[in-house]
């Protein structure tokens, strides 16, 4: 049996019950397939089986008292996984579909992501099966709290360096950052996407959805196209999705629908994104506000019929497996000519099948929302060397990174045999760097 046949194999039986990482770790593997066979050294140092193994899981239990004085009991996950070319990195998810499974996908796509940034980060993912939706800020500050007060014990501004995830925005990370500061009295940046007045970066709040942007329209030019005058549709209304908009829109693009998770809203006239933002970020409402205050937008319920809008351009901004083969199909037949995953794995293994088949731009997670982490190693700069780049400064180096990481996946894909293939490509170019760092340091 092939090396990365059996490594699959061995995975799946060892880790039952975990769909989504083997999932995750099929797509990587199948991916690496022309990398592991010009390199028979990696088998005999048994490198991918380490690879796919975390260095460290944490389970925790997170109990919390809520405003009518009853007590509830969460689940706390950070899994360390690879810390071959720098500290751990990698965010943290409240999310009810939080389980050990999700964190280990994540940590896994977190490692070779962080590695395409070219930026010193290893990979790493945590959170919890909490749900701060309909929670007040007190209930939602005790529960961070009560996370802090076993996490701060596994992470350091040298060691692990957690961020905002799905659940995990700005309100979040500042309630984890007060209590770590109590805890240690060290004042570190152990947490990024921190508010600007406590040692934040500008730009992170935009960097993930303008970085896919930027890489989107760098495939794009490549291709003697560009966003101008494009159709976009993008699901989720988020951190990533509501700044995925205004980068389009900036560009020129027209974005005609977005969802949450009870239904989408299309607005052929473009999205109006300061309405968008107010009810998302400010009143944390619902998506069916907007069709109700913005004439000729409609509210659809239920979320897949999204794409089924006709559109050029797709960004799934919301959460893993949002297209299936069926949807990736009804695409391919609108039209559509680059899929852009600003989300974490959004598409199914059979619907990247269907967009490659139909000669579709399609860039993969890991390296088109990796403008998130890469400014999350900005922001560790930043705070390292105690001082703040300028809003322009930042955004340059997010483009550049973007660009950077296009060519790299690009050229990757076409130096083994794969050409247009960014699955490959990304898997290709990220695992390589790591996988020599991790030769380097020996049987660790
Ligand atoms: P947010 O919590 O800000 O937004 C998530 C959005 O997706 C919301 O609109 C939410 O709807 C929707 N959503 C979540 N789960 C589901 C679901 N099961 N079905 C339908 N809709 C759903 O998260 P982010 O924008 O930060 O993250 C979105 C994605 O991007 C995730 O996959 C995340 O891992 C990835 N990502 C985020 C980065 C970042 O910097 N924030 C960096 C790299 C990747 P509702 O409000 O109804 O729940």
């Amino acid at each position: 049996m092939q090396y990365t046949d059996r490594v699959l194999k061995e995975l799946k039986e060892r880790n039952p019950n975990e769909p989504e990482f083997h999932q995750a770790a099929t797509e990587i593997l199948e991916g690496l397939r022309p990398a592991v066979e010009r390199h028979p050294e990696y088998e005999r140092a048994a490198l991918l089986e380490r690879f796919v193994e975390p260095e460290r899981v944490i389970l925790f239990r997170v109990p919390w008292v809520d405003d009518g004085g009853n007590v509830h009991v969460n689940k706390g996950y950070r899994v360390q996984f690879n810390s071959a070319i720098g500290p751990y990195k990698g965010g943290l998810r409240f999310h009810p579909t939080v389980n050990l499974s999700v964190m280990k996908f994540l940590g896994l796509e977190q490692v070779l992501k962080n590695s395409l940034t070219g930026l010193p980060i290893g990979g790493g993912k945590g959170g919890s099966d909490f749900d701060p939706k309909g929670k007040s800020d007190m209930e939602v500050m005790r529960f961070c709290q009560s996370f802090m007060n076993e996490l701060y014990r596994h992470i350091g501004q040298d060691f692990d360096v957690p961020a905002g995830d799905i659940g995990v925005g700005g309100r979040e990370i500042g309630y984890l950052f007060g209590q770590y500061k109590r805890i240690r009295a060290e004042h570190a940046g152990v947490l990024t996407g921190r508010g600007l007045s406590y040692g934040g970066s500008l730009v992170r709040t935009e960097a993930t959805g303008y970085g896919l942007v930027y890489m989107v329209e760098e495939a794009l030019n490549c291709r003697g196209d560009s966003l101008k005058g494009k159709k976009v549709v993008i699901s989720g209304s988020g951190n990533v999705a509501l700044y995925a908009c205004e980068k389009a829109q900036s560009l020129g693009a027209k974005v005609v629908a977005m969802y949450d998770s009870d239904g989408y809203v299309t607005d052929m006239g473009g999205i109006d994104l300061a309405i968008m933002k107010q009810i998302k970020e400010v009143e944390r409402g619902r998506i069916r506000e907007y069709a109700a205050r913005k004439k000729g937008a409609e509210y659809h319920a239920g979320c897949r019929g999204i794409w089924g809008v006709p559109c050029d351009v797709a960004l799934p901004c919301a959460t893993q497996n949002e297209i299936d083969a069926r949807s990736a199909e009804l695409l391919v037949k609108n039209g559509v000519v680059c899929v852009g995953e600003g989300a974490n794995m959004p598409t199914t293994l059979e619907g990247i099948e269907v967009f490659q088949r139909a000669g579709v731009v399609f860039l993969p997670a890991k390296a088109a929302n990796a403008g998130g982490v890469a400014t999350s190693a900005l922001e560790m700069a930043q705070s390292s060397g105690r001082m703040y780049w300028s809003f322009t400064e930042v955004d340059a180096k997010l483009k550049q990174i973007m660009v950077n990481i296009y060519h790299n996946i690009d050229d990757a894909a076409r130096l083994y045999g794969v050409e247009g293939n960014y699955v490959a490509g990304a898997n290709i170019a990220g695992f390589l760097k790591v996988a020599e760092a991790m030769l380097a340091q020996g049987i660790v």
